[in-house]
């Protein structure tokens, strides 16, 4: 059997039994809250007594931090556990942390965590999640709990890899663990971008389609942004596009927190943030119309890049053409580009007359362009 039958287009049939990792409640939306790293007892249980009143349903805490550089702050390890179970005790609440590893698995669910999620530098390894996946069942029968009661959280992987974050879904649901929510923590991109790792919508949305809509899936506006300033204005994008609730990062002292120091705000700073969110009621429709319209933003993301990459080689064009005292036109180059285009234009579904008159306003631009390098910066349409 291939490995990604039925999940090739989707939408599958494969994952007809999934449920929420996270209880839904009628009248609130789901919100996992909670300090990136738990690194003490006091830090956990304030932050966790002041998140409690902002109405959160789950609280999360990293005990094992997977960090990029070695000699960062790598979580407290099994003893934050206890601090965990102490949250669970005096709130009430649900408790969630990060597993890598089946070790980490057996000691976190011994330890009575409640959600174990898989981080994206763990997603993007098969090898990781099945180990995950394997020891989920094993732990389960030795310890009499059925393995489809388990609840994991699996966040995109840390690249653009739509099929590996199906692919561990397909891991954990193949393993017969049945309550899995999906995680959209934004993508890797080299460079400096305003995100920490920017969302690229369209493959949260593509998840959704190909899963089905039984995938409950929250966002994580946290570390799409990177920032405090941004966590609202991408939750709210989130909610909009249909997504079921949220993961944010929050701790009682974010000036001090020994991870992700920038991104996390007070318990105070959240519920503000909670209160100016808008939910709207989305049904199906609204949702393959955000899917449909994240699509064309994506695609017009890309043809503008594409534009500005050609005019860049349109300018060296110039400049080559300049130091060489050729004129910016030739002519004949230009009639038979554009026959050539037009005559390929109806094999792309595109008509003859569409294609001319985009080139020729793209030509037109370029020759303006390469106009303007010549004469210093001045194009001569304002007049200078
Ligand atoms: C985290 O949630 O603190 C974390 C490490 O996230 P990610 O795996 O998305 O980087
Ligand atoms: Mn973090």
């Amino acid at each position: 059997m291939k490995e990604n039958q039925n999940v090739a287009s989707g939408p599958s049939n494969l994952f007809k039994e999934l449920l929420p990792a996270v209880e839904v409640s009628a009248t609130s939306p789901v919100i996992i809250a909670g300090p990136c790293s738990a690194e003490s007892r006091e830090q956990v249980l304030d932050t966790a007594l002041q998140l409690k009143e902002t109405g959160i349903s789950v609280f999360r805490a990293g005990v094992w931090k997977p960090r990029t550089h070695p000699g960062c702050f790598e979580g407290r390890g099994s003893r934050a556990l206890g601090w965990l179970r102490e949250v669970k005790a005096l709130t009430g609440l649900p408790v969630a942390t990060e597993i890598a590893s089946s070790s980490h698995l057996a000691e976190a669910l011994d330890g009575g965590i409640d959600i174990l999620w898989l981080g994206a530098r763990t997603t993007t390894n098969p090898f990781a999640v099945q180990e995950i996946a394997d020891a989920a069942k094993s732990w389960a029968e030795a310890n009499g709990r059925d393995v489809a009661s388990l609840r994991f959280l699996v966040k995109n992987p840390a690249n653009q890899d739509l099929e590996l974050w199906i692919g561990a879904i397909q891991r954990l649901y193949n393993a017969g663990i049945r309550h899995i929510t999906a995680i959209h923590r934004g993508f890797s991109v080299y460079g400096n971008t305003s995100y920490r790792n920017p969302p690229q919508w369209q493959i949260p949305m593509e998840l959704r389609r190909r899963i089905g809509p039984k995938l409950q899936i929250l966002c994580d506006p946290s570390h799409i942004g990177g920032k405090k300033e941004l966590i609202e204005p991408i939750a709210q994008q989130a909610i909009d596009r249909g997504f079921h609730g949220l993961i944010i990062e929050s701790h009682c002292n974010p000036a001090e927190a020994l991870s992700d120091a920038s991104q996390q705000v007070t318990p105070a700073r959240l519920k503000e943030i909670l209160d100016r969110l808008v939910w709207r009621h989305e049904d199906t429709e609204t949702v393959t119309l955000a899917n449909l319209r994240a699509q064309i933003d994506q695609l017009d993301d890309e043809l503008m890049t594409l534009m500005q990459r050609r005019m860049e080689v349109a300018r060296e064009t110039g400049d080559f053409k300049m130091r060489h005292s050729m004129a910016v036109v030739q002519p004949e180059r230009y009639e038979a580009m554009m026959e050539r285009r037009a005559a390929q234009a109806p094999g792309l579904g595109l008509s003859p007359e569409f294609v001319r008159a985009l080139l020729a306003t793209i030509h037109e631009e370029s020759v303006r362009q390469q106009l303007a390098s010549r004469s210093g910066g001045k194009d001569g349409r304002d007049g200078r």
